[in-house]
């Protein structure tokens, strides 16, 4: 019985003897590390998620300087992995952190109007419908409302849109393949990832308290209002978002009446970028977004989403680990989603349960032409209602030999094809390059 009153005793004597200068409020001063819900100086803005009235809906506010430490209603940081970048320009006092941002002109070249998907809770979880318009809308708020979305023009040159031109499969009309260089007119939009809780647990069949508990503890703790603040279901996660390019005129993406040709393309530095040729993903994205172009060139729209997630969202430290594990095993179509499962655990990490959201927002009813072969990218657009009338796989010309082994292997797991499909014997005979 003594030692119980003991223990906490010698703890309070150690606190004590190196309380000069190295105390944790010396060194940092007075920090919440987190605020609570049964805090009666707690006050967040309400947010009516699915609200068909901005002003009822709310605005999203995560910042907690000034009044938001009080009224906050997001947990987490704007811009995702970004925010870290801020915290150092911050830190090495580059930034001034109560800088106010001047958004004059800065708002969307091109309107989105209002669809009835951006009031609807079950269709719109992972992203803000009124993101793009937010410092506008909730300019009255005396605390800061940051943007989660923004839209702008492009031109796009790329060299294999060029070779398109030349080789008469995309003419040049002025308006959507601007000249012979094959440069492209778009409008594009970023997107942050914004998460209602409650409609991000349901879209997975789990509870919130999981939901949240997972987000906890497999992020060490980073955002301890998860557990805290069971009151706040909006969250803000550190991950990357995704862009959207439309070719074509923005209004008749939403047009029931009008042929829409669509890519979802899930982000492969090493492919998209550096040409990489041990998978499909920069052939099949460059075909994405020819047809996207074709298809606003015959009076109808093109979208093309990318998304940022790496390596099927496993990073690119492990998509190469994985490389290995592949070439120095014999790499075969048989052995490629299990060397993945090796090292990671799992095939693929990139839920496409929260892609549709976009698509939503963009009022897309129905797809014309699926430009993906992807069983999970399909089968996740049409549970959220959305209608696929034809599915288009790449063409077997656009295949480098070295990525044959993704794509039969990706194949025979339930990837769309109009060709055949290969015997669990028939995939051990097709083989990478070895180093
Ligand atoms: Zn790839």
């Amino acid at each position: 019985m003594t030692t119980t009153i003991k223990t906490p005793h010698v703890h309070l004597k150690v606190v004590n003897e190196k309380k000069t200068d190295l105390s944790l409020e010396s060194l940092f001063g007075s920090v919440p590390l987190t605020t609570y819900s049964n805090d009666p100086k707690m006050d967040p803005v309400p947010v009516n998620w699915g609200s068909a009235d901005p002003a009822v809906r709310g605005p999203i506010i995560a910042t907690k300087r000034g009044n938001g430490l009080c009224c906050h209603n997001a947990i987490g940081a704007h811009a995702g992995p970004y925010s870290i970048y801020r915290a150092l320009a911050v830190a090495s006092k580059q930034l001034d952190p109560d800088h106010v941002p001047d958004y004059t002109n800065a708002e969307p070249p091109v309107n989105f109007p209002q669809q009835p998907q951006w009031s609807d809770p079950s269709k719109i979880v992972a992203m803000d419908p009124f993101g793009h318009l937010a410092p506008w809308l909730f300019a009255d708020s005396d605390v800061e409302v940051r943007p989660t979305i923004s839209i702008t023009k492009a031109h796009l040159q790329l060299g294999d849109l060029r070779d398109e031109v030349a080789s008469g499969n995309l003419p040049v009309d002025g308006d959507v393949v601007i000249n012979q260089m094959g440069d492209l007119n778009c409008t594009k939009l970023a997107v942050d990832p914004v998460w209602y809780l409650p409609g991000i647990a349901s879209r997975f069949d789990i509870s919130e308290a999981a939901l949240r508990k997972s987000l906890f503890e497999d992020t060490n703790g980073m955002y301890p209002e998860l557990i805290t603040r069971p009151d706040i279901k909006v969250f803000l996660p550190p991950i990357g978002g995704l862009t959207v390019y439309i070719f074509g005129d923005p209004a008749k993406v939403s047009d029931p009446s009008s042929k829409l040709a669509l890519r979802i393309h899930d982000e492969c530095s090493g492919s998209d970028v550096f040409g990489s040729d041990i998978c499909t993903c920069r052939p099949y994205l460059m075909f994405g977004i020819v047809e996207a172009a074709k298809q606003a060139q015959q009076g109808g729209s093109g979208v093309v989403v990318y998304f940022r997630k790496e390596g099927r969202a496993l990073g690119e430290v492990t998509k190469y680990l994985v490389y290995n594990a592949r070439k120095r095993g014999g790499d075969t179509a048989a052995e490629y989603f299990h060397r993945t499962e090796c090292i990671a655990g799992v095939k693929d990490m990139r839920f496409q349960a929260l892609m549709p959201d976009i698509l939503h927002f963009l009022g897309i009813k129905k797809i014309d032409r699926m430009l993906s072969m992807s069983n999970m990218k399909y089968d996740a657009i049409v549970e959220q209602g959305i209608e696929i009338r034809e599915r288009v796989p790449i063409p077997d010309s656009m295949i480098p030999p070295d990525s044959r082994v993704e794509i039969d292997a990706k194949i025979a797991a339930g990837y769309f094809t109009n060709g055949k499909v290969m015997t669990q014997e028939e995939l051990k005979e097709v083989k990478g390059r070895s180093w």
